[in-house]
């Protein structure tokens, strides 16, 4: 008598099964995530959800990319600073 076991098939990605939560940011993003087109609630949903962070603040996105280079203003403030440290 052999145990051989041979059950049922276990099922993968079992976050791919659930269903989608359409009409919200998170459905839109299940859309995405099973690389389907958006259905039109959670298009309407992402659009809505990503207008408003962006209203919340706008800067952030910008902020991260200045990171690295100085507005003209800035760095203008910085030379200066640095030649009245030196002439002195
Ligand atoms: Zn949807």
């Amino acid at each position: 008598m052999s145990e051989h076991e041979a059950g049922p098939v276990k099922r993968r990605g079992g976050s791919a099964r659930k269903p989608i939560a359409h009409g919200t940011y998170r459905g839109a993003r299940q859309h995405r995530y099973r690389k389907e087109p958006l259905c039109r609630p959670c298009r309407d949903a992402e659009n809505a959800y990503q207008r408003e962070q962006y209203a919340r603040n706008p800067r952030k996105r910008a902020a991260r990319k200045q990171t690295q280079y100085l507005t003209e203003e800035e760095w203008q403030a910085r030379v200066a600073a640095r030649r009245e440290a030196g002439a002195s």
